[in-house]
């Protein structure tokens, strides 16, 4: 694919990529925002289009179908969130109780539970007792209608990735600027974590998946917005809602991507550079390595993925800050023939060549805790939540074994960047009109109030069901999981993290916005 008709895509740069070149020229902001915005006319038009009539039930295939989002009414948002609080206190959440919190009028609540079911945004459960529960779907309707209603996001794209805990998509602001937004799934396939954690779940009956893929976008948005402030190279945090971070498209490609670099050396320098001053501002990534680099044509980096960040005065800090070096260092000697000192605690200086990069030392740098404190508490990130969500994914462990990188690592699709080159896959971006739906929101806050009272006047906790439901739960995550790779993928094979092609066009992705901006 080339990028015909596509200005934006600028010059090529020096970076030879093994995969689907999806950036311009540089990540500067300025020319960033410009190469991410589309005619607002265009949308203009698009969005004052006459609506279409409501779409049959989506297919079995799990996309993020956001063609249901826009015909949900009022009552189905209202029942939806009925059930999410619910699901604080329950696993799945008896209709009764769906009912009493919705408190719509007799018997609607059941009819829009039918109509939530065909839509699959909740999920029947009758094994132990009757029941529904929230799916990922209706989740994400969640957190998207929240970001529509704030103005943040006007539209939603294609996929452009998907992680073991986490689908990345594109999205549009109503300007037409394209950004990212981030799907934390976590307790999706990591469910063993969760099963490793049973003495803290009996004794926390509002955990569950929603929790904690909250507190996962919680952190990530926090984090990234404190790094931000401190000059780091990071995504803009644009925003957050429920398991949903929206952030700014990095105009670059992960560097397990790039085949050749003209600085490598200077790369490395600049990334084991950004590890060091995190240490100093106190705080270690844990997942730092060649999917969580991005680097445009011009050789910048800017680093993604915070969710497990840990702080210089974790009990492992310097095992995790060592992997994050070791992790950068055999990525660079492999692919890029660059040679490195070994990892040693002490190491004669004498002994160094100076051709060698030097490897950083936990011990000597200068390390200040608490430096972020402020900016995270600023965005809502409190300790406990930090507390709670190492319990979960404590630096990684719960992580891909971050130190290989190895071409034996085939099979392994925690990182599966998509490469959406056909128009099969390429979803149009979706629009989201849902104006006559603006006071939904509103009148379901009204629910909270009710349903915390509901909820505190005696409803039985539930915690030991979570242990029985796990296997169940895990095996349809799953398959849900599965089918939402598959889906976004349209008839391609799910492509592993290593197995880049180097499709040698310019700028497809680029040139795919500009397409689909013609649709709109
Ligand atoms: P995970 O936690 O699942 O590893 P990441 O945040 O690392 O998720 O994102 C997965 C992939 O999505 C990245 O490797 C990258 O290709 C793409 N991606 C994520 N954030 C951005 C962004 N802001 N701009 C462009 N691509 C992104
Ligand atoms: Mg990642």
């Amino acid at each position: 694919m080339t990028g015909e008709g596509d200005d934006s895509a600028g010059p090529r740069g020096t970076v030879a990529r093994r995969g689907n070149d999806r950036g311009g020229p540089g990540n500067s902001r300025p020319k960033r925002e410009n190469q991410n915005r589309v005619a607002t006319s265009r949308l203009l038009r698009s969005l004052s289009e006459p609506s279409r009539p409501p779409p049959s039930p989506p297919p079995a295939a799990m996309k993020l179908d956001v063609d249901a989002l826009r015909y949900l009414s009022k009552d189905d948002f209202r029942v939806l969130t009925a059930v999410e609080m619910g699901m604080r206190n329950h696993e799945i959440v008896p209709a009764e109780l769906v009912d009493r919190i919705a408190g719509l009028k007799h018997g609607g609540t059941y009819k829009v539970l039918k109509n939530l079911l065909k839509h699959k945004l909740v999920h029947h459960d009758s094994s132990k007792y009757d029941g529904f529960r929230l799916t990922y779907l209706g989740y994400d309707f969640l957190a998207i209608k929240a970001l529509v209603n704030r103005g943040v996001v006007a539209a939603v794209g294609r996929q452009i990735g998907v992680g073991k805990e986490s689908d990345i998509f594109e999205v549009a602001a109503e300007d037409g600027t394209i950004m990212v937004m981030k799907l934390h799934r976590l307790g999706r396939v990591s469910f063993r974590a969760v099963k490793s954690k049973r003495d803290y779940l009996k004794h926390r009956s509002s955990y569950n998946w929603l929790y904690l893929s909250r507190l996962a976008a919680l952190k990530e948005y926090a984090f990234m917005k404190a790094l931000g402030e401190h000059g780091f190279p990071v995504p803009d945090a644009v925003d957050c809602n429920r398991h949903c971070v929206v952030m700014s498209l990095v105009q670059g490609y992960p560097l397990v991507q790039v085949k050749q670099l003209q600085n490598p050396d200077e790369v490395l320098e600049t990334i084991v550079g950004l590890v060091v001053r995190l240490a100093e501002h106190g705080l270690i990534h844990c997942d730092f390595n060649e999917f969580n680099i991005m680097i445009d044509d011009n050789e910048q980096v800017t680093m993604i993925d915070f969710p497990q960040m840990v702080s210089v005065s974790h009990r492992n800090a310097k095992m995790y800050f060592d992997r994050d070096v070791e992790c950068i260092f055999k990525f660079f000697s492999k692919r890029f023939n660059l040679s490195y000192q070994e990892a040693e605690d002490e190491y004669d200086e004498t002994e160094a060549d100076v051709e060698e990069i030097e490897r950083p030392s936990f011990s000597s740098i200068a390390k200040t805790t608490g430096f972020l404190d402020k900016e995270l508490s600023a965005s809502g990130f409190t300790r406990k939540d930090q507390d709670d969500i190492e319990k979960f994914i404590e630096g990684g462990t719960e992580q891909k074994d971050t130190t290989s990188s190895d071409d034996e690592e085939l099979e392994d699709q925690e990182h599966t960047h998509i490469e959406a080159t056909d128009d099969s896959v390429a979803e149009n971006i979706d629009f989201l009109d849902l104006e006559d739906q603006e006071d939904a929101a509103a009148s379901c806050n009204v629910s909270i109030q009710n349903e915390d009272e509901i909820l505190q006047s005696g409803e039985k906790e539930n915690s030991d069901e979570l242990d029985d439901g796990d296997a169940e739960l895990t095996k349809r995550l799953n398959k849900q999981r599965r089918r939402a790779i598959a889906a976004s993928q349209g008839t391609r094979k799910a492509l592993s993290r290593n197995f880049y092609k180097d499709k040698g066009g310019k700028s497809a992705h680029n040139s795919k916005i500009q397409r689909q901006s013609c649709n709109w």
